[in-house]
């Protein structure tokens, strides 16, 4: 029994469309590399950040309301005092009371005065706080409007960015999955085989005339010169993958 050839396997193999099928899939993890993940982590901690200081800016309104309150409050003290001095003020003037009587309610309207005059000075003391840190407040809440406002800016664009991303790689994938379903039944068997050995780059090509562009290992004559002579199959004797006739 004696064969009239021997065929070698890989040699009638289409490594044009492989080696174009293999720059598509690079092309596309290049693509995925690009994904604008730490742009996306940068707004998720502006994102933070405008929070925590939203919820400062809470706290802080609550507390002038409380301030307000406590105004308040004063005022309604001073106005009670107001209201007994004018009543001992009438009665010191009625003829009514005993010399004893009268002594005990001057004493009385001195204490009440003087309280009235600390109430006010309080309460005018307080309000100058309370309106200096309300402004304050106000500009703090107008700073953190534009920020939020440059903030949802941001994250629109970037939106818009990863959208337009995540489309081209759509379609990479789609082109992808119709190309490998094009090829060939001995192209698809090697396909199949070398992408589980070696992943996307499973295919060598010479670099500098004399290297593999895989594991720049520098390649013997008779394997240059095979693949030079486009043989099909040649392989690196370091890494194993199939050297393609393409110089790089
Ligand atoms: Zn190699």
């Amino acid at each position: 029994m004696s064969y009239s050839f021997v065929f070698k396997r890989g040699e009638k193999m289409n490594y044009n469309q492989l080696y174009e099928l293999q720059c598509m899939r690079i092309r596309r993890e290049a693509m995925e590399k690009s994904y604008p993940r730490e742009r996306e982590m940068k707004l998720r901690r502006r994102k933070k950040e405008l929070l925590t200081e939203k919820q400062d800016l809470i706290l802080l309104e609550e507390k002038l309301r409380c301030q307000m309150k406590d105004i308040h409050r004063l005022q309604d003290e001073k106005q009670t005092i107001v209201e007994e001095i004018s009543k001992i003020n009438e009665d010191l003037y009625s003829n009514r009371f005993t010399a004893k009587e009268l002594t005990s309610m001057q004493n009385r309207l001195e204490n009440l005065e003087s309280t009235l005059a600390n109430r006010k000075a309080r309460i005018e003391k307080e309000n100058t706080q309370l309106m200096s840190k309300k402004s304050g407040l106000k500009d703090r809440k107008n700073g953190l409007v534009d920020r939020m406002k440059d903030y949802q800016g941001k994250v629109e664009e970037y939106l818009q960015e990863r959208n337009r991303l995540l489309e081209k790689l759509k379609q990479l994938d789609e082109q992808i999955v119709e190309f490998v379903g094009q090829l060939g039944e001995e192209e698809r068997g090697f396909y199949d085989n070398e992408n589980t050995k070696f992943g996307i780059q499973m295919l060598s090509i010479l670099k500098k005339g004399r290297f593999c562009s895989s594991c720049s290992m520098l390649l013997e004559t008779d394997t240059i010169g095979a693949v030079k002579a486009n043989q099909g199959g040649v392989r690196c004797q370091s890494c194993d993958r199939v050297i393609y006739n393409l110089e790089e």
